[in-house]
Parts: structure tokens; sequence; C-alpha cells
């Protein structure tokens, strides 16, 4: 595949994401696809996504797990209920996650990806190391499958991302970048993130945020690519620098609105190839 192929996040019928019938209009290479509800989560359903991929021409390259009980209503909201971290979900996730990842294989795709949820930033902290041990178990399995665990940035600095990935300890732990998170979360500026993390990221996402006026404490604004203050020239030319050549996934959280979607991903991926042309030549 040449370098930067265009790509949209996803969505069967669970979670945001563009519409299948979208998708097959605004004609890209590539989607991350939203895990889709647990019972269609097997062989049969697996060849029936692969057929209509095939025969729309686009290659799935993450599937991205999610899970009933999250929340993103507001930061506290997130901290409670997001990911692998909450204590009393964790075991029946950790089970979801590893039929999220048997569910990629039978779909031939070797990126897992998922927020893992607010990781403590001190390594001491009571519930750090049970954390780290339930990302190994998922990095094993996926590694079993011959898949890449993937974690999506946003709820952590940089530096705690680091930290985090080094103390798990797994060849096959990447990170799915994403600009627009550190913004809506106060977690730090993108680009100096993407420099500081970029020799562990394997996927991207394409969104864009305005900053909060109280970072950290409360949300800032999700709005449409290239409107917000990533700053998406500053952010290709730095994927770039990095050597990061795999696809550019446009994630826009909002509705699943046909028209809106077809309108605005439609700009965005007219953004995307303008700046790729440019930027690749
Ligand atoms: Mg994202």
């Amino acid at each position: 595949m040449d370098p930067w192929p265009i790509g949209v996040f996803a969505s069967v019928d669970a979670g945001l994401g563009v519409a299948w019938d979208v998708i097959a209009e605004l004609s890209v290479p590539t989607i991350q696809l939203h895990a889709p509800h647990p019972e269609k989560r097997n062989q049969a359903s697996a060849e029936d996504f692969n057929a209509q991929l095939h025969q729309m021409g686009v290659k799935c390259t993450a599937v991205f797990g999610g899970f009933e009980g999250e929340s993103y209503a507001d930061i506290p909201t997130v901290v409670r209920t997001v990911g692998l971290v909450p204590p009393e979900t964790r075991q029946s996730r950790l089970a979801e996650m590893r039929q999220i990842s048997d569910f990629a294989k039978c779909l031939g795709c070797d990126t897992v990806a998922l927020h893992l949820g607010f990781v403590p930033h001190d390594t001491a902290a009571k519930d750090y190391a049970p954390i780290v041990d339930v990302t190994r178990q998922l990095c094993d399995h996926c590694e079993s499958n011959g898949q890449f665990l993937h974690l999506e940035t946003g709820q952590e600095t940089a530096d705690g991302l680091l930290q985090f990935i080094d103390q798990v300890d797994r060849a096959n732990l990447k990170i799915n970048f994403d600009p627009a998170n550190m913004i809506l979360y106060g977690t730090g500026d993108p680009i100096e993130a993407l420099q500081k993390v970029g020799q562990h990221v394997r996927s991207v996402h394409c969104k864009d945020g305005t900053w909060s006026d109280k970072p950290g404490e409360t949300w800032g604004a999700e709005v449409p690519l290239g409107q917000g203050d990533v700053g998406m020239e500053n952010y290709l030319r730095t994927l770039h620098q990095i050597g990061y050549t795999g696809p550019l996934t446009i994630e826009r959280e909002i509705p699943q609105d046909p028209d809106r979607q077809r309108a605005e991903i439609g700009q965005a991926i007219e953004l995307l190839k303008r700046l790729r042309s440019e930027i690749l030549g």
C-alpha cells in the first residue's frame, strides 16, 4: 500500500463512526472498525464483513474494542467507566478483548486497539501493577494471534504513556496516536507528544479539537478537521518526520447523520489528500 492511505473510523452496529453506506460512497481504501456487538464476533459474521470489504475494495487496518457501560460524558466519568482500568469490570472486559482479538484474526487484521482508560501516573499507586498485568495478558493473547495491541492516546501525558509501555514490556504494544484527544483531555501539546512517543506509533487518528478553558477538568470541543488547534499541516509534517507511513484514519465523533458525515468527512478527505501531496510530493 502507498504511504498514508486515507481511512475512516467505522461502526457497523455500535458506537460512533461512519455508517457503512457512507464509506462506500466516500471510496476510501482503509477503515478502522469499531468491534461489533458480542453476538456478531464470530467466524460467520467475519466472513460476511470480509466479503463486504472486498466488494468495496476496503482494507480493515485495526479493530477497536469498546464496552457496555463506558461513558465519555465528562472527564470524571471517563476515569470511572472507560477501558480496563475500572477494577469491577476488568476481568470481564479482558475476556471481551480476547474475543475481539479472535474476531480481528478472522478478519485477517493484525491490529487490535482500545482506550485502556485513565492509567494512574504514579507507578507505586495500588492500581498500577494490576493494570500493567492485565495489559500484558491482553498483549500475550494478541501475540498468539500474530497481532499488535494499540493504545489510543489522550488520557495520559506522553511521559506517562512511555513509562507505562516500558513497564508492560511487550514488543507488540504500540500506540494509536490521536492528536485531538491530547487537546480535549488537556494532557499536553500533541505535536510535542508525537515527537516523544513517535517510535511507538503504528496507527493514527486524524481528528481536531479546541482547548478547554479549564484543561484536564472539562472537555475541549471536537471540531471538523482543519478547524481546531491541532494544526493539520504541522501534524502531518511531524508524522513524516518520525517516519510514519501507515493509514491516516479520520475520526469524527458525530452522530450517525449520513448527510453530515458525507459533507464533513468528504472535506476532511480533501484536506488530507492536499496536504499529503504537498508533503510527500
Ligand atoms: Mg481517537
